[in-house]
């Protein structure tokens, strides 16, 4: 079973598939995650954007890993605890850009491919129901305005001690959706047999019921 759920950043996507997953016994797979990871390497390691071979190469060397403590779920790059600093600005202001490097997203999608494997999963990400799994058995489309985006987001930030004023999450959102809506490929894209849910005006338990009927409904409106 292959649950593909995509849409921008700040559409809530992370908040509900983890609770739908609990809910339903999927594995619960962030794949914004993944390229987080690639993208901390890349700070890590000292490379500029424009070395992308580096980058492509050195993926090679990266172990990821998604492991559940005391019910949260944490990520793990070649056994460090990443779950925090994959969050941090200096992720965030960058991975839309390493994320559209064609030979990273190559061997992410391989990678998320093989993690998936013979499992029942939720994904969310942004090119889930187009590229990765374009068989998936259920693919929901979530958005919402920018502004609601943005504003959950900076709530979010706060929440977890993550300095920043509204107008730069405002921006970064921004600039990560044109990035993201014109990656040469797995573009942020709804596709086309997927099921829209417009967030703006809903709260979270309303968009888990709503994308529970979706799904126990094999994808149909
Ligand atoms: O979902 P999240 O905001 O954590 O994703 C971080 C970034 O990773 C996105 O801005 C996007 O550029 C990239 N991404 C992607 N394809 C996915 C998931 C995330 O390109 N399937």
């Amino acid at each position: 079973m292959i649950v593909a759920v995509d849409g921008p950043a700040g559409s809530g996507k992370g908040t509900v598939t983890q609770i739908l997953a609990d809910r339903l016994n999927l594995w619960n797979f962030d794949t914004g995650a993944t390229y987080r990871c690639v993208a901390l390497m890349t700070i890590r390691k000292n490379f500029n954007l424009d070395e992308e071979n580096k980058i492509i190469d050195e993926i090679d060397n990266l172990n990821i890993e998604f492991k559940k403590d005391n019910g949260i779920e944490k990520v793990f790059l070649n056994g460090e605890d990443v779950t925090k600093e994959i969050r941090s600005n200096e992720v965030t202001k960058i991975v839309s850009q390493v994320s559209a490097i064609i030979g990273v997203r190559l061997k992410m999608v391989e990678m998320q491919r093989k993690m998936s494997e013979g499992k029942d999963v939720i994904l969310e990400g942004r090119d889930i129901g187009t590229y990765v799994f374009p068989n998936a058995d259920v693919k929901i489309y979530l958005d919402a305005t920018l502004e609601e985006r943005a504003t959950r987001r900076f709530k979010e930030n706060r929440e977890k001690g993550i300095e920043c004023t509204y107008d730069e999450v405002l921006q970064n959102v921004s600039f990560r959706d044109e990035n993201d809506k014109n990656k040469p490929i797995g573009a942020l894209k709804m596709a086309d047999d997927a099921v829209l849910v417009d967030t703006t005006n809903m709260s979270i338990d309303e968009v888990v019921k709503k994308m529970e009927e979706i799904i126990r409904a094999g994808g149909k409106k």
